[in-house]
């Protein structure tokens, strides 16, 4: 935390700041440095007043943490928010999701989509994204011009959808975007097979082979629910965690989503093989799929990160909420009030998703030589008063509408809550012409 320089492009004195490593510390009267797209000091803010900025930002009342980490969801389906809520996960998708995206999903659906997601997960402080949905190029583009960093998860099925034909098709577009992409700061592309029980063992492979060819990260859907794990050992006499490890699946790259079916030799498995879990606590409880054993998980040494899956069944995109969900979900799954503490919570939606994405050199904590994303929390209001400990604060009594200042790449994307890049009166009046369509092809197919 020494000063390396004596100039910056932007120097922050907010009250605290909340680096996220080392774990669970607050640093008081400190302040940060940006020069370019990096952090470049975080010193006490005495000795920060000799750095010659260009630009001096005061935050009285103000924390200072990284920009949160969504590591699951399926940005588009945001249009979907509310379309069909109170249903377990098969009739969800059977019956309304699947039926809605064939009529509706195209170019211009993803794009208007992701920007409302975008739009919503900057004014709720993510500032780091993953993305697994239909049109994936379409996604990227959007995540790009608006600024925001995203894992694009292509998606991979063996049946055609709107996107593609088959699991060549997908793996070929798929791989045709990553290689597009391959200088982006923001973007990475990785592979995003949809489910053990939509893509058949013979495209797993392949993803396996040219996954651990490419040294790519994989994100599937995996024992979301208990059914799912019942109806994969009924048909083929496996689990499917068992059957991945047994095509070669299980590795550091892998983010398996869900996770609510877990035996004790399933964590030993994943603890073994280093994969890593992505908690959605809200999706899961919404489709009353089941509570990932996030304790026992991190105690066998699995890294767990968060997420929020889609608005779909959620219904918002809101970490704040998916940290305090996930902290509170844990105490009461394990009948202890000490499970999951605020700064556990905190490091999964940061560091955590960082490392489950492999970008924890880059992301996920404020430390000098990291890239510049970070948010600003304005913990002066009532809800967030009095203030003994920031970092509860944070976890248990904010609601992403504090967050008043959030930075990507050390590029501005919103300050005092107005995005720099997103017209929210244009792009409100396009969601709006979303909905008239959408719930004018829902009254007539009922
Ligand atoms: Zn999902």
């Amino acid at each position: 935390m020494t000063l390396q320089q004596k100039t910056a492009d932007l120097l922050i004195h907010p009250d605290w700041i909340v680096p996220v490593l080392p774990h669970g510390i607050v640093l008081e009267n400190y302040s940060i440095a940006l020069s370019g797209d990096r952090i470049s000091a975080l010193l006490p803010r005495a000795e920060a007043e000799s750095i010659d900025a260009r630009e001096v930002l005061e935050l009285p009342g103000q924390a200072l943490l990284p920009g949160l980490i969504n590591c699951h969801g399926h940005a588009a389906m945001s249009l979907f928010r509310g379309y069909a809520d109170d249903q377990s996960l098969m009739p969800w998708l059977e019956q309304h999701i699947w039926p809605a995206e064939q009529v509706h999903v195209s170019e211009q659906f993803v794009g208007d989509g992701t920007e409302l997601a975008i739009a919503e997960m900057i004014r709720s402080g993510t500032t780091t994204f993953s993305d697994m949905y239909f049109f994936p190029d379409i996604c990227a583009a959007t995540a790009q011009r608006l600024g925001m960093r995203c894992q694009i998860t292509f998606p991979i099925f063996d049946f055609p959808t709107a996107w593609g034909l088959d699991g060549d098709d997908y793996i070929r577009k798929g791989l045709a975007l990553r290689d597009d992409l391959k200088h982006s700061t923001l973007i990475t592309v990785v592979f995003g097979p949809h489910a053990p029980y939509t893509v058949c063992e013979s495209n797993l492979v392949k993803i396996a082979t040219l996954a651990a060819e490419l040294d790519a990260p994989v994100q599937i859907h995996l024992h979301e629910t208990s059914e799912e794990v019942l109806q994969a050992s009924d048909q083929n006499g496996e689990r499917p965690l068992d059957m991945l490890h047994r095509l070669g699946l299980l590795s550091p790259r892998i983010q398996c989503v869900h996770m609510t079916d877990l035996r004790d030799e399933d964590i030993a498995l994943l603890a073994a093989t280093g994969a890593h879990v992505v908690h959605c606590p809200q999706s899961n409880m919404k489709l009353a799929s089941g509570a990932c054993s996030v304790s026992t998980l991190r105690k066998a040494g699995v890294n767990v990160a968060l997420g929020t899956d889609s608005a779909a069944s959620n219904n918002d995109l809101n970490m704040f909420g998916e940290m305090q969900t996930a902290a509170l979900l844990a105490k009461l799954h394990t009948s202890d009030a000490s499970s999951l503490p605020a700064a556990d919570a905190l490091a999964m939606a940061t560091i955590n998703g960082a490392r489950a994405l492999g970008l924890e050199d880059t992301i996920g904590s404020l430390e000098v030589g990291k890239q510049a994303d970070l948010i600003a929390v304005d913990l002066r209001g009532p809800e967030t008063q009095p203030l003994y400990h920031p970092i509860s604060q944070l976890v248990y009594a904010c609601n992403g509408s504090q967050v008043t200042h959030s930075w990507i790449g050390g590029e501005s994307v919103m300050t005092q809550r107005n995005l720099t890049r997103i017209d929210l009166q244009a792009l409100t009046t396009r969601v709006s012409s979303w909905q008239h369509r959408i719930s004018h092809t829902a009254s007539q197919t009922q």
